[in-house]
């Protein structure tokens, strides 16, 4: 079934200009890129998004980390996009990712671990409403 899901290309990728090879990794799995924006996310915006982790130890190192430098928030579309980007981007800890996924190709550590992907269907849609309008997600 066509979905939607959610991505933020992180800090540590975009400081090293991995943007573009990202995408395509993103893309080359067959899900498409239908909205996307660069943007220094606040304070405020990063301690909203990952809310869910507030009682995690790494609360406070994630919301600076996710604050360090501009990010790449994004809309993907696909066949089981919210399960198929999981696979693509390869497990939190670079480490356990397997072969080919973006975090084993890229990412530096659990932490700087380069994308992040929704986690279920309903947190796709809280997530995408974050950060777009329904208008400026053009399938
Ligand atoms: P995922 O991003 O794979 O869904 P989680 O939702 O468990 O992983 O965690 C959210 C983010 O918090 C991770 O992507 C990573 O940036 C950070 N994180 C998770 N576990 C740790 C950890 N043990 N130490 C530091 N940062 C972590
Ligand atoms: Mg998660």
């Amino acid at each position: 079934m066509t979905e939607r899901t959610f991505s933020i290309i992180k800090p540590d990728a975009t400081k090293r200009n991995l943007t573009g090879k990202v995408n395509a990794v993103i893309e080359d799995a067959g899900l498409r890129i239908v909205a996307q924006r660069r943007i220094q996310m606040t304070e405020a915006q990063a301690k909203a998004f990952y809310e869910v982790h507030k009682e995690r130890p790494f609360y406070g190192e994630l919301v600076a980390t996710m604050t360090s430098a501009p990010v790449v928030v994004q809309v993907l579309e696909g066949d089981n996009a919210v399960a198929r980007y999981r696979e693509v981007m390869g497990a939190t800890n670079p480490e356990q990712a397997a072969d080919g996924t973006i975090r084993k190709l890229f990412a530096l550590n659990v932490g700087e671990n380069s994308v992040h992907g929704s986690d279920s269907q309903d947190n796709a849609k809280i997530e995408i409403a974050q950060f777009f309008t329904e208008d400026q997600i053009v399938g």
